[in-house]
């Protein structure tokens, strides 16, 4: 079956979300760079997630879940199959100590509204530009929290598009790792228990993570924030800076004068030089110090083809 006719069969199924073809994924990466998706899918209810989560599985189409595209890197030649982009499913909903917020919110906005009804403990995440559902999968964290301390339960959709609910238990979160990115299930909405808190100290722990955020990292750069996992006994950043790499990179991407764990497209940069970048900063690290480093953001898609 071509992509035209994944089209007209969709256009059945999605009668109020947004449905493209050859939709460029530049728009939606906070890398800026990267191809097409063959098909993109932004639903507005749950019937057209699961009308799409089964269409793809019933005719054996691939199936990629892009949250807010904060760290994720889409080669040049695009991602074959369907892009399913939960923005549109976006509502956060606050009872009591309960917080309850659908996959494609912003986990910013969950942290600074549980925060402005003085809630605590989701302050880590005031500055993480993903969605709930990527943060999720990533089990992110920041400044000494993360989503596993915070997290009751998540509701997803299997592969097969059948919805099942998961305890924190049965979500093995670890460093950046949940079993959400290795068995494929798709985030639908997520429970969070918070605790009642100082506004007052919940405010400048906000803004004092901010300030250290905006003062530390390079924000007015497209990227996709940390590269690289935090080796064991090691930084990244650290070992990146000690072998001399800032500022040096392919192409318009380079490894950030600001913090050398993060590479940015610094000028009309292209997949390929990002991820030869990349490339460039594990061979470098590993020559110096026999470190490997360990990919944190998910490079998708296909390459580029060229005509040699
Ligand atoms: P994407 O990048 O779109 O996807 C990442 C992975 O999650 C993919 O495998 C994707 O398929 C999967 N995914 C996304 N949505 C869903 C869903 N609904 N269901 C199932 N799988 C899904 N991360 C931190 O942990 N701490 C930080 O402090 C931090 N700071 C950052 C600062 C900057 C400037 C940037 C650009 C990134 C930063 N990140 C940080 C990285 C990133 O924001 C997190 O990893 C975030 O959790 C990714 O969410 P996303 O929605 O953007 O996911």
């Amino acid at each position: 079956m071509s992509k035209h006719q994944w089209y007209k069969d969709l256009q059945r199924k999605i009668k109020h979300g947004v449905l493209r073809i050859d939709e460029p994924l530049c728009k939606y990466t906070m890398t800026k760079l990267g191809g097409s998706a063959d098909i993109l899918v932004i639903p507005t209810t749950i019937d057209e997630t699961e009308a799409t989560v089964r269409y793809a599985y019933e005719h054996d189409i691939p199936l990629l879940l892009l949250g807010n595209g904060s760290n994720m890197v889409v080669r040049d030649g695009g991602v074959r199959g369907i892009v399913l982009h939960l923005s549109k499913l976006n509502q956060i909903k606050i009872e009591g100590t309960s917080v309850h917020a659908e996959g494609g919110a912003n986990i910013f906005d969950v942290s600074r509204l549980s925060g402005a009804k003085s809630l605590t403990g989701f302050e880590f995440a005031c500055g993480i530009p993903g969605s709930v559902g990527g943060a999720m999968a990533m089990n992110a964290g920041a400044y000494g929290g993360e989503i596993k301390d915070i997290i009751v339960q998540v509701t997803v959709l299997t592969k097969e598009g059948k919805r099942i609910v998961l305890s924190k238990d049965e979500l093995e979160l670890g460093y950046r790792q949940s079993i959400i990115t290795k068995k494929g299930y798709y985030v639908l909405s997520a429970d969070f228990n918070l605790q009642i808190g100082s506004q007052e100290e919940i405010n400048a722990k906000m803004a004092d993570l901010t300030y250290q955020r905006e003062s530390k990292q390079p924000l007015e750069f497209p990227s996709a924030g940390s590269v690289f996992k935090r080796p064991p006994g090691y930084y990244a950043g650290k070992l990146i800076q000690d072998s001399g790499l800032q500022g040096k990179g392919f192409g318009g991407a380079e490894v950030s004068v600001k913090h050398a764990g993060f590479i940015v497209n610094k000028n009309n940069a292209t997949a390929t030089d990002y991820i030869q970048t990349i490339e460039m900063v594990k061979s470098e690290v590993k020559k110096n110090f026999g470190v490997d480093l360990e990919l944190e953001v998910k490079i998708v898609g296909e390459e580029k083809e060229t005509n040699d």
